[in-house]
């Protein structure tokens, strides 16, 4: 099996604020080796690093705002998100849980700081990934998959090494809970010190992982809290090594290979359908949701 090479290891860029309660780092395609076309099937990525955040009767969030054309996957890693969108979806996610949102033909969601943790406070650590949809799905029915963590797959690595957490793909022959409408590994390496996998993906496959905490050798090389590491292409095989308790979120998918075209909350694959996109949204064609 070749080798899967690292191509960089990015420091997190800027933050910018989402709503009033998430403050990310957009790796894609803010980054420009990050483009939607670089890491297709993946076209955006919002990392929100461990942040403190102040106790407050009113949750933090995003109100209602329209999506088409591709899936929000939320993966909360500390504190609580609530969801609410126009398909009658919804849910509160803690730590480690994901929901995975299909808005294809399109929906309109919001997403708060849950309730009661926003009375509490404390420390929040967040992703947001956008996975794109081919073009014969754009157009389909909402979904929501609420992904709690005790759901997930779990294969235990070797002399107590941790555990590698499948969301959706597979691992070594363990399969993730979430359905997905091409083929994509999401996957959670949870290591103790000391602790060791091999990860074996199709060559072509864009891939990459984030350091959610601690750190991580990939192929030999550290990669610290916060840092992306994208993946070459070509080859199949790496190998993570924790020299400490360490967290890392991977993911690999096959490129949809189609024509790109995004604004904003879509991402379709022409111009055209962006137009439409937003004449439908202005005609109240995504339904209703109360703020
Ligand atoms: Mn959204």
């Amino acid at each position: 099996m070749k080798t899967k090479n690292i191509q960089f290891i990015l420091d997190p860029p800027e933050t910018h604020w989402v709503g009033n309660g998430f403050k990310v780092h957009n790796f894609i395609p803010g980054v420009p080796e990050l483009s939607m076309q670089a890491m297709d099937p993946f076209v955006l990525l919002d990392y929100n690093a461990p942040m403190h955040v102040s106790p407050s009767d009113t949750p933090k969030g995003v109100g209602p705002h329209p999506h088409r054309g591709f899936e929000t996957v939320t993966i909360a890693y500390k504190g609580r998100v609530e969801h609410h969108d126009s398909n009658g979806g919804g849910g509160i996610i803690g730590e480690g849980d994901v929901q995975w949102m299909t808005a294809a033909g399109g929906i309109l969601h919001k997403e708060f700081h849950e309730k009661e943790w926003s009375k509490q406070g404390g420390t929040f650590q967040m992703v947001q990934l956008w996975t794109n949809l081919p073009a014969k799905d754009k157009m389909g029915q909402p979904n929501y998959q609420a992904i709690p963590r005790s759901t997930m797959g779990r294969l235990e690595l070797p002399d107590q090494g941790g555990y590698i957490e499948v969301i959706a793909g597979e691992y070594n022959g363990v399969k993730g809970p979430a359905s997905t409408h091409s083929p994509i590994h999401l996957m959670n390496a949870r290591f103790n010190q000391g602790g060791k996998a091999e990860f074996t993906f199709p060559a072509g496959y864009h891939t990459a992982m984030i350091v959610i905490e601690g750190r991580v050798k990939v192929n030999g090389e550290v990669a610290s809290a916060d840092q992306f590491v994208k993946f070459e292409d070509g080859g199949e095989s790496f190998t993570l090594e924790a020299p400490e308790n360490a967290v890392a979120l991977i993911m690999s998918g096959q490129p949809l290979h189609e024509p790109i075209a995004a604004y904003g909350p879509f991402v379709m694959n022409t111009r055209r359908e962006i137009v439409q996109a937003f004449d439908d949204f202005n005609q109240g064609k995504f339904g209703y949701l109360e703020e």
